[in-house]
């Protein structure tokens, strides 16, 4: 099995690369943190990670040529690129800064896609996962490109699914709530910090707003992943997947 995988060099894509390199596929990860890279290419047998910006097609490009160089084959497909983008009301945002969301969460997601179509369909077929998140089932106050982003990826999900179908490729999205991790502790602290809070009442108040009253953690990610790249998951596509203890919703005190 040969995997590509988008921004995975950290966090849950590196979780995923590590994972699938566990069973013995050929693993290819991007990223544009050099320290990130290397640390996968030195402690990950089986992964190959290569420094690309997914937000630049010329970068994304040579990121396949990598690949092809090696076989033309491709089973997988995860793009997992994304950043936290700005936190702050609509009208306090910079036009750079939503610029530069929109084209690392969203328009990577196509650069990776384009590259990686054809040679899913010559493989006879293959998974694709799309990296959404939960905001992509509400508002979410203070991220509004990021929530854009999220919401457009489930639209190209089931767009990538119907035209992909018919020649066995199936693609999903999936949707995590907040993950343990460094990256949703700098997106607590950005909020605490812009609503006046503490970083302790933003994490409970996040906490509060599923079900299961908890975040999820890369492990539950991964094992997604693995289920629909999996035989057991060969009839599953269109679809966009909560791993989030079932968000209720997503509205932040905006008040005092
Ligand atoms: P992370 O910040 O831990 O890792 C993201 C990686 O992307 C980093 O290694 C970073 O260097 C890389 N990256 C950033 N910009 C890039 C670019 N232009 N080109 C190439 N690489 C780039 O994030 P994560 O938690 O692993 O998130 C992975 C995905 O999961 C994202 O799509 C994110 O939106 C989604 N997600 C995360 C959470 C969460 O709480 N962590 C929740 C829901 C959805």
């Amino acid at each position: 099995m040969r995997v590509a995988i988008s921004a995975g060099a950290s966090g849950i894509g590196k979780a995923i690369a590590n994972s699938f390199a566990r069973q013995g596929a050929q693993v290819y990860v991007c990223d544009v943190d050099p320290a990130a890279v290397a640390w996968c290419n030195e402690n990950l047998p089986g992964v190959v990670a290569v420094e690309a910006d997914v937000a630049d097609p010329v970068s994304v490009d040579a990121f396949f040529e990598r690949i092809a160089a090696d076989g033309e084959r491709l089973d997988v497909l995860v793009n997992n690129a994304g950043i936290a983008g700005p936190t702050g009301p609509i009208e306090t945002l910079d036009v750079d800064e939503w610029r530069k969301t929109i084209d690392i969460d969203l328009n990577s997601f196509f650069y990776c896609a384009r590259r990686a179509i054809p040679m899913l369909r010559a493989n006879g077929g293959g998974s694709v996962v799309n990296m959404a998140s939960n905001v992509a089932f509400h508002g979410f106050p203070l991220r509004s490109p990021y929530t854009a982003s999220k919401w457009a990826i489930i639209g190209l999900t089931k767009t990538m699914a119907m035209e992909l179908g018919p020649d066995g490729v199936r693609v999903n999205a999936l949707c995590p709530g907040s993950v343990e991790g460094p990256r949703i502790d700098r997106v607590i602290e950005k909020d605490a910090a812009c609503r006046g809070r503490t970083v302790e009442q933003v994490e409970a108040e996040y906490k509060s707003q599923n079900s299961l009253r908890t975040f999820a953690r890369n492990e539950d990610i991964v094992a997604m992943v693995q289920f629909l790249c999996s035989s057991a998951g060969e009839r599953i596509s269109g679809q966009a997947i909560g791993i989030d203890g079932h968000t209720e919703g997503l509205s932040l005190r905006m008040d005092n």
